[in-house]
């Protein structure tokens, strides 16, 4: 076997591991697996384009590599799980301002040769796709860390702006194709970075989650272009997984939050408040505050018990305390379960992840239809640091603007109980009515220091 067939043949490996990992990591039981042999796949198609003959710049590649990991790897080790979508934002916008500038300097190398019709249409893909994602993620990243606004940055005739810039690009995609101009690819490059730009600044915050999924899409076919512009079958095939997996997530995404793609992407949700909405809680109607002490009483003498995690339990970090509570109920006799819905807090898998950290058990889990069958049978639902996922305007409310969102119907449980540290109304900026309903009763705190009363105060009972 030749060197290039056995190089080949490796590509095909690593190809199939990243398809395996995919499949693994659809399922929290499989996921660690499956993310090591996604990893392990990627390190032998690295080392594979270490063997081709020919490569030239090495020690260029080693030093860009050095500066990559150096950057890199402290980022993933320190970065908080709250901070999460900011840090794929990133790692996606790189990934496609990367793809972007290989599809660049492949064309500009032939620059004056005859170069075929279907090679400039790919660099075309992958600077387009690649600027957009690039500049688009830059932005999402910088609303999901508060340097700039989160809301919706709007003015009149903003979309017919947007088209114009659209058709804009379009045409010095045309032109490029026409004249084969490197010239015309760098102000392509520059206006499709515009692009990105004014693409995102009118996606609300709520929605950013959602954007950087298909941003990352978008990044993996920028890389599958570039993988044609390369011949590399392994960046063809790893660009078109990423970039199938991203359009399904975010349709999933879109799904759970009961909105479609072109309402979160051109609706500038969060812009302005509705009237049934509200920043500050103002529901009106009296609530009903409880302690630890009343409370943990009624969990210990509760039959089953839900505990219904959200943002807010990221937030505290309050994940270990929510299961040492659980566990401690459970020793009592009572039946536990977590009730998981697919976009509580702020990306998808949140609460799953926060959960395994501390070894929750798989099975107390409960996906959101299940957690909904049981919930009529619920003799108390322990909301912890949840808002817009247990809010029932999404049923009940039709001018709300999370209505038609799948929630858990915790208002079927015998007791609501709501552990946040106020009023205050969660992402979507909507007041929720459950918490001035008779059932319920608000603790209020921050989530870790009222699971560690409870904790204390189920023992005591
Ligand atoms: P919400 O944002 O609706 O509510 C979170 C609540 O947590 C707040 O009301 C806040 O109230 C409370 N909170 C914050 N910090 C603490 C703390 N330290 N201790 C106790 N409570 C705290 O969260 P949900 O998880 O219910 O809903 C997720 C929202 O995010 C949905 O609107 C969803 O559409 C959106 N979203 C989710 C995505 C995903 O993939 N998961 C992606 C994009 C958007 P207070 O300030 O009073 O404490």
């Amino acid at each position: 076997m030749s060197l290039r067939t056995g190089i080949d043949v490796a590509y095909l490996v690593a190809a199939i591991c990243f398809i395996i990992a995919l499949r693994f990591l659809s399922s929290p039981k499989t996921a660690r697996l499956g993310n090591l042999i996604g990893a392990a796949g990627m390190t032998l198609a690295l080392a594979m384009t270490f063997a081709t003959p020919g490569l030239t710049h090495f020690p260029l590649i080693v030093v860009a590599m050095v500066v990559g990991a150096v950057i890199g790897v402290p980022a993933a080790r320190l970065v908080k799980m709250t901070a999460m979508p900011q840090m794929v934002a990133m790692f996606n916008g790189v990934g496609g301002g990367a793809a972007a500038l290989v599809s660049l300097t492949e064309f500009s190398r032939d620059a004056g040769q005859h170069v075929a019709i279907y090679v400039i249409v790919e660099v075309l893909l992958g600077v387009i796709i690649g600027c957009v994602s690039f500049a688009g993620s830059a932005v999402s990243f910088a609303k999901l860390q508060e340097l700039i606004t989160g809301r919706p940055i709007t003015y009149p005739g903003q979309q017919i702006v947007n088209a114009i810039l659209g058709v804009v690009v379009l045409a010095f995609a045309g032109a490029v194709l026409a004249t084969s101009s490197t010239l015309a690819l760098v102000i392509l490059l520059l206006l499709a970075l515009v692009l990105g730009v004014a693409f995102v600044l009118p996606i609300g915050g709520a929605d950013v989650p959602v954007l950087i999924s298909l941003l990352n899409s978008f990044t993996g076919l920028a890389v599958a272009a570039s993988g044609f512009v390369l011949h590399s079958t392994v960046l063809v095939v790893a660009g078109t997984l990423v970039g199938a997996s991203g359009a399904l997530l975010t349709r999933m995404m879109s799904l759970a939050m009961g909105r479609s793609l072109t309402n979160i992407l051109f609706s500038a949700f969060g812009a302005v408040v509705t009237a049934s909405g509200s920043t500050e809680g103002s529901g009106g109607g009296s609530v009903r505050a409880g302690t630890p002490e009343d409370i943990g009483v009624l969990l210990a003498y509760s039959r089953k018990v839900a505990i219904v995690p959200g943002y807010g339990l990221a937030v505290a970090q309050a994940q270990h305390v929510a299961r040492e509570l659980a566990d401690t109920l459970t020793a009592r006799g009572v039946e536990v379960y977590y009730a998981i819905h697919p976009v509580a807090g702020r990306m998808p898998g949140h609460m799953n992840v926060l959960l395994a950290e501390a070894n929750v058990p798989y099975e107390q889990l409960e996906e959101m239809d299940d957690a909904n069958r049981d919930m009529p049978t619920t003799d108390a639902a322990l909301v912890v640091g949840a808002n817009d996922v247990v809010n029932p305007a999404a049923k009940d409310s039709p001018g709300s603007p999370i209505y038609g969102m799948p929630i858990l119907n915790v208002d079927q449980a015998a007791n609501v109980i709501f552990l946040k540290r106020s009023m205050r109304p969660g992402f979507a900026g909507i007041d929720n009515q459950l918490l001035y309903d008779p059932k319920t009763t608000m603790l209020f705190g921050d989530a870790k220091d009222m699971l560690n009363q409870l904790v204390a105060a189920v023992r005591a009972a």
